[in-house]
């Protein structure tokens, strides 16, 4: 009796360690799309053809890419702003970035 009841709880914590693992790996592949910045945000760094000019997106303002796309969290068409307004909208919500 004592074996038994000792074998389901290890398979309830088999699966919820699964579970949780699961959710995990759903969590990082959300964030770690490459054009959702995050920590300190790096303009001049992002502006990789050094025009003095970023996509961003004007609802996720760490969504920043130096081509034209699609916010991938909520799929607003990216627009071209200057460095300068970039920076200014991150700083305004609250954003770090790099001087
Ligand atoms: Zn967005």
């Amino acid at each position: 009796m004592a074996f038994k009841t000792g074998r389901i709880i290890s398979l309830m914590i088999v699966f919820v360690f699964l579970f949780r693992a699961l959710s995990f790996a759903q969590e990082t592949r959300k964030e770690s799309n490459p054009i959702v910045r995050q920590g300190v945000i790096d303009l001049k760094a992002l502006d990789e053809n050094k025009d003095g000019k970023v996509f961003q997106d004007q609802m996720d303002w760490n969504v920043i890419s130096d081509k034209p796309g699609k916010c991938p969290l909520c799929k607003m068409t990216l627009q071209e702003v200057p460095l300068e307004k970039a920076k200014e909208n991150l700083i305004n919500n609250g954003f770090k970035v790099k001087q």
